[in-house]
């Protein structure tokens, strides 16, 4: 018994730590720079688990065809080591675009680490204001000095000589509704960056957390603009998002959804019906996206899926 049990055990330490090995090996492959050439990638950060109420957040990391960097997010405070961890392994010692989609914890919190350790180039954020949150004041204390770009629906930008930026929120004008910022959860995320990408042929619509009154007044205004072939699901993929609205007008091929938990099964499930692709970071790890320009991705997780639950 005890030798059939620790040749079992044997077989068990064996399986894991080849797992273990396996996914380090992926890990490395996913932050490798050596294939960026040429290609839009962008990398959905794992940035680990729930700390204390908070969620951990977004971070993506994108890299354009010509080799420029942007941070789209960087998450909460504590989970800024995950970013970091990721640049260094990219081997970045310069953040050309630092872009903050709205001024919640989970999305700006780590920018005083990023500060602390790369140079900046420019930041992009909306132009609305939060100053009741410390750590929005944080961000404004560690960007006083780099050049920042207030945008707004209608603008775009470049990132790197060949990927062009369009805009599609928030509005021209920010209403703040009456004793802000007391109740504005859902007004802030409503006035999240609509960020649609455009490599040659390949679209990304990166619209941080946009609340299903906002992908309606964004679809009311853009419509058959905001068509893309990738996308992440707004909100951490919650069921205060992601209307069919919303999700018609971008319509899809490849959907990311950027959460440490499931926020709604039913939700990640409308993104893998008709031939649709979607990818998790709970489920998936962290995951590289890639497309040369011409319409086609390449998608490479951290984890293999080994769950049936989005069938
Ligand atoms: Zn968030």
């Amino acid at each position: 018994m005890r030798i059939r049990f620790s040749a079992l055990l044997t077989a068990m330490l064996l399986w894991l730590s080849g797992g273990v090995a396996q996914e380090a090996a992926r890990t490395a492959e996913i932050f490798d720079r050596s294939g960026d050439a040429g290609q839009l990638t962008i990398r959905f950060l794992w940035l680990g688990e729930q700390v204390a109420d908070d969620k951990p957040g977004d971070c993506m990391i994108l890299t354009s065809p010509d080799g420029q960097v942007m941070v789209l997010d960087c998450g909460h405070p504590l989970a800024s080591q995950y970013v970091i961890d990721a640049l260094d392994a990219m081997g970045v010692t310069r953040i050309d675009a630092l872009v903050i989609s709205h001024p919640h914890i989970d999305h700006l919190g780590g920018v005083p680490a990023l500060y602390a350790r790369y140079e900046i180039g420019t930041v992009y954020s909306s132009a609305l204001v939060y100053e009741k949150s410390s750590y929005y004041r944080a961000y404004v204390e560690a960007t006083a000095n780099t050049p920042h770009v207030y945008l707004k629906e209608g603008d775009s930008f470049q990132f790197g000589d060949s990927v062009r930026v369009d805009v599609y929120n928030p509005p021209a004008e920010i209403t703040y509704p009456k004793d802000y910022p007391t109740g504005a959860t859902q007004f802030i995320n409503n006035q999240s960056l609509a960020l649609k990408f455009t490599y040659g042929e390949s679209t990304a619509m990166l619209a941080g957390d946009l609340y299903a009154a906002g992908e309606r007044e964004v679809v009311s205004r853009w419509g058959d603009a905001l068509d893309c072939d990738i996308m992440k699901a707004n909100h951490h993929g919650a069921s205060t998002s992601s209307t069919s609205v919303w999700r018609k007008a971008v319509s899809p091929q490849i959907t990311f959804i950027t959460s440490d938990t499931i926020e709604d099964l039913s939700i990640a499930k409308k993104y893998t019906k008709n031939g649709q692709q979607m990818y998790h970071t709970l489920i998936d790890g962290c995951i590289r996206v890639q497309t040369p320009g011409d319409g086609t991705y390449t998608v490479l997780t951290e984890k293999d899926r080994t769950t049936t639950l989005f069938d």
